[in-house]
């Protein structure tokens, strides 16, 4: 699949001709500053951009986005300046250029305190503009496409540094057909033998139960339009990567459920709730496979119902049931308020980062907290990129965490008087220990008394966020 612009045209007319026009300057503009370059590929460079921003029109981007996406290579690559592209066209499409440009100068390993400083730079500005990750990820995404044409040293470093950085950024925003496709190519690169191995085996699980798939989808189908719900069914497969990592944990492939899911999306949120009856009306479901993301949305505001259900002749099938645009928020992440929120779109993605999105909060929370740019850049690499564990508050709100966190850590992240004056964890009904390390689903309660002592010594050594650990030197003074 290769896009030309004839194609990006097609798809910017289809939500947007009235900004088609300067969608076509930045492509001439583009094509002239390209000109003569070729990619690896043998093509001319110019396709890349296209593609880059035929990505980002898929997705319904305002005009600002797409037309950055044709340009995102000419500061790196063409002579062309910053200035120039803000005199071009606007200041808001060089600001994203420029950003996008920077952020594959991004460096958690370096020790070099410049380094540092502009690594820091760069993962702020990106929560002053989110555009730019969204921009980088269809840029990196189309490389991963074509990282045939690249040696195989090449393809395996951009592979590991796409899972390293991007898989977690698209993670982060909820764009989940990125993150999953992203980790597909990547892991096709990094271990062929086991991609192709479970390729092979996904596809003949796939074969003898679709029949199953196509008979439930029927019959919910039949039960939704007898209620006059609008409805659009589908059938959902897990990626490779998803099922390797299940594979991992020791699970059998025949026992993971949600490899073929039913999707239902319907348009009101009561309807789901209707749906959900429907099902289990007609299938018995098993009761602790239930999920209610919908009243307790992931902490990358995924939605949705999931009920996994006896289908016919006794297979198992995992049932996905949510709204249109929740669907939406799903497949391209806080991006999909592009399409759902016109016209206010950019206003609602930058509001709801920091007060919806935990990655958006806690990034500013480190940015605050570490004047040193080296603790800054470390935090974040350990923090937000490093394997995470997800535990919930006594409310249902799911929190997440570094992995190793311990309700130390879990208090001093509800707040800092709730560190300061906790007494006690209870997780899962029973008192734990300070020194307890959360588990995935863990539900934790931390027992607070405003005439606590405060923290205790050993606390600063049991923490293992440096966030907390700053709040607790902080109250020692
Ligand atoms: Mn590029």
């Amino acid at each position: 699949m290769n896009a030309s612009f004839e194609d990006l045209k097609r798809i910017v007319l289809s939500y947007n001709a009235e900004e088609i026009d300067t969608i076509t300057r930045a492509y001439e503009y583009a094509k002239m500053l390209h000109n003569g370059q070729t990619r690896q590929s043998g093509e001319p460079y110019i396709t890349h951009p296209v593609n880059v921003a035929y990505i980002l029109a898929e997705m319904h981007a305002d005009c600002d986005t797409v037309c950055a996406g044709l340009l995102h290579d000419t500061l790196e690559d063409t002579n062309v300046k910053k200035e120039d592209i803000a005199h071009e066209f606007n200041q808001d499409v060089a600001n994203l250029v420029d950003g996008v440009t920077k952020i594959s100068k991004m460096n958690f390993s370096t020790k070099e305190e410049q380094t540092l400083a502009n690594t820091r730079k760069i993962i702020t500005g990106i929560t002053s503009d989110v555009r730019i990750i969204i921009i980088k990820l269809a840029d990196r995404l189309h490389n991963m496409r074509t990282l045939q044409y690249k040696t195989p040293f090449k393809q395996k470093e951009n592979a590991l540094e796409t899972m390293d950085i991007f898989v977690p950024f698209a993670y982060y925003i909820g764009a989940y057909s990125i993150k999953s496709e992203l980790e597909d190519l990547s892991f096709k690169y990094l271990k062929p033998d086991r991609y192709k191995e479970i390729a092979d085996k996904k596809a003949n699980l796939e074969e003898s139960s679709i029949s199953c798939l196509r008979e439930i989808l029927e019959v919910v189908k039949d039960l939704l339009s007898a209620e006059g719900i609008p409805n659009e069914l589908k059938i959902r497969t897990k990626n490779i990567y998803g099922i390797y990592k299940r594979l991992e944990e020791g699970h059998k492939l025949q026992d993971i459920h949600d490899l073929l899911a039913l999707k239902v999306l319907v348009e009101e949120i009561r309807d789901c709730y209707v749906t959900l009856g429907l099902v289990h009306s007609k299938y018995h479901p098993i009761n602790d496979k239930f999920k209610d993301y919908i009243c307790n949305p992931k902490t990358n505001m995924y939605q949705s119902l999931h009920t996994t259900v006896f289908g016919p002749r006794d297979r198992i099938i995992q049932t996905q049931i949510r709204t249109f645009d929740m669907d939406k928020v799903d497949t391209y992440g806080l991006t999909a308020y592009w399409d759902i929120d016109k016209g206010k779109a950019r206003e609602t993605m930058q509001q709801d980062l920091r007060k919806k999105y935990q990655f958006f909060s806690s990034l500013v929370d480190i940015d605050t907290m570490f004047s040193d740019n080296q603790e800054f850049v470390s935090q974040v690499k350990s923090e937000l990129f490093g394997n995470k564990v997800y535990v919930y508050t006594p409310k249902g709100e799911i929190i997440e965490l570094p992995q190793g966190s311990t309700p130390i850590d879990f208090a001093y992240k509800l707040g800092t008087d709730v560190g300061n004056t906790m007494v006690y964890a209870i997780v899962n009904d029973k008192k734990v220990p300070d020194n307890y390390v959360l588990q995935n689903k863990d539900r934790v309660k931390i027992v607070t008394d405003d005439l606590s002592y405060g923290c205790r010594d050993n606390w600063e050594a049991i923490a293992q966020t440096s966030f907390a650990r700053r709040k607790i030197r902080d109250f020692k003074g």
